[in-house]
C-alpha cells in the first residue's frame, strides 16, 4: 500500500502541566482547568475555576495498530512539537489544525478576567509550538465571555501568527451565537480572515452536564458520544439563521470531530424551514441558507464512511479528513488504513480535495503536502 498523506481538520497538542503555573499569578494559575488522573487510570478528576467532576476516561486498551498491536494512550510526541513531526510522518499526517487539550475546557470558566488571562496564556505558548513547524495550525483560544476580550484577544493572536481561533460550540456568554451582540467579534474575525473554528463537545459544563456527559443510563456511552456531535450543527445554523454571512461572506467555519455528513442534510432542513415557514422567517436572507453552508461551513471527520459520498454523491465540497492525533477518538496507529479504506475507491481529484485541498483553502499559507503514492 502507497501512502496517502493527508492534512487533518482536528488535532490536539497537549499543554505542559505547569503552563498556567509559570504563565499566571499563583491565585489565577489554581484555577485554570486541569486534570488529575486517578490511581486506579480509569478516571480523571477535572478542576476548572472552582468545580470539580470526576469523570470516567476511555480505555486505551481498546484500541489497536494495524498488526493487532495495541496503542497506549498517548502518541509519543504528544506533548512535544519536534517529536510529534516523527509520529505524523510516521502516520501519513502532514499539516494540521492544532486544538489544545485541557484548554478546550476554558468555556467552562464563569470570570471573565480569569478567562482573558488565561486565554493570553494558552494563546502566548501555542505561537511557539505553532512557530516550531510550517506544518502547524495552532488555534487561538478566544476568550468568550465578553465581547471586548474577545475582539481583543482576536486582534492580538492574528498580529502574533495565528490563522485561526478556537471557539466552544455554545458560548459561555448570556447571549447565544444569533444574537447581534456578536457583532463585533463576526467583525473582527472578518478584518482579520481568521478562521472560525468550532471544536464539538465544548460546551460549558452545566449542572450535572459537563466534559461531554450529558445522558445517563443504559447505552451512556454512545449516547454521549453521540450528543458531543450536535454542537457544531447547531452553532452554524445559529450563524446561517441569523445572517451572519450575509453581513460578513468572508468568515469562514471549520466544525472539527463533528463528522460530515451532517452538512447536505442540515442545509435541506434550514431550506425547508427558510420556504416553507417563510411568512415567520426573520431576518430575511440575501440566499438560501444551503448556500452560505456549502461555501463558508468545512467540516472534518476521522472515521466516517459516509462523509466521503458527502462530497462525492452530494456536493459539498468542503469535507475535509482529520486525524484528531492524539486523542483516542482519532486514528493514531491506524492513521493508513484509515486513510485507504476511505479513500483508495474515489477519483484523484476527489481524494486530493478532502486530504488536502479543502485544508489548504482555508490555510493557504501552510506548506504544501507531499504526494501521495497511490
Ligand atoms: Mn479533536
Amino acid at each position: 500500500m502507497g501512502k496517502i498523506w493527508a492534512n487533518s481538520g482536528d488535532s490536539h497538542l497537549v499543554e505542559p502541566d505547569d503552563l498556567f503555573e509559570t504563565s499566571l499569578p499563583a491565585d489565577l494559575a489554581a484555577r485554570m482547568p486541569r486534570s488529575v488522573k486517578h490511581e486506579d487510570g480509569r478516571h480523571e478528576t477535572l478542576y476548572v475555576d472552582g468545580k470539580e467532576f470526576v469523570r470516567s476516561m476511555p480505555s486505551a486498551t481498546l484500541l489497536v495498530d494495524e498488526n493487532g498491536k495495541s496503542v497506549t494512550d498517548r502518541a509519543p510526541g504528544a506533548n512535544d512539537p519536534v517529536l510529534r513531526l516523527k509520529d505524523l510522518d510516521q502516520e501519513g499526517i502532514w499539516a494540521e489544525v492544532v486544538y489544545p487539550s485541557i484548554g478546550i475546557w476554558t468555556s467552562s470558566i464563569e470570570d471573565p478576567a480569569l478567562l482573558a488571562a488565561g486565554a493570553s496564556a494558552i494563546n502566548d505558548w501555542s505561537i511557539t509550538y505553532q512557530q516550531s513547524s510550517l506544518r502547524y495550525v495552532c488555534t487561538a483560544t478566544i476568550p468568550l465571555l465578553d465581547v471586548d476580550d474577545a475582539v481583543a484577544e482576536i486582534r492580538r493572536a492574528s498580529a502574533l501568527g495565528f490563522k485561526a481561533g478556537f471557539f466552544s460550540v455554545v458560548p459561555p456568554a448570556k447571549d447565544d451565537w444569533n444574537y447581534p451582540s456578536w457583532e463585533p467579534v463576526w467583525e473582527a474575525l472578518s478584518e482579520t480572515g481568521m478562521v472560525l473554528a468550532f471544536h464539538i463537545g465544548t460546551e460549558p459544563f452545566a449542572g450535572d452536564s459537563f466534559a461531554g456527559r450529558y445522558l445517563r443510563g443504559p447505552g451512556g456511552a454512545i449516547l454521549n458520544y453521540m450528543e458531543t456531535t450536535y454542537g457544531g450543527q447547531r452553532a452554524v445554523s445559529k450563524m446561517i439563521a441569523s445572517g451572519v454571512f450575509d453581513r460578513h461572506p468572508t468568515i469562514k467555519v471549520l466544525v472539527s470531530e463533528g463528522g460530515a455528513t451532517w452538512g447536505p442534510f442540515v442545509a435541506d432542513r434550514l431550506d425547508e424551514a427558510y420556504r416553507q415557514h417563510g411568512s415567520m422567517v426573520k431576518p430575511k436572507l440575501n440566499r438560501l441558507p444551503s448556500e452560505y453552508l456549502y461555501e463558508s461551513v468545512y467540516a472534518s471527520f476521522q472515521h466516517d464512511r459516509s462523509a466521503v459520498p458527502a462530497m462525492t454523491a452530494m456536493g459539498w465540497k468542503n469535507v475535509l479528513w482529520g486525524s484528531d492525533y492524539p486523542h483516542l477518538e482519532g486514528t493514531f496507529g491506524h492513521s493508513q488504513k484509515v486513510l485507504h479504506e476511505l479513500f483508495d475507491d474515489i477519483s484523484e481529484a476527489d481524494r486530493r480535495r478532502m486530504t488536502v485541498g479543502a485544508f489548504e483553502e482555508l490555510f493557504p499559507h501552510v506548506l504544501a503536502a507531499p504526494e501521495s503514492e497511490v
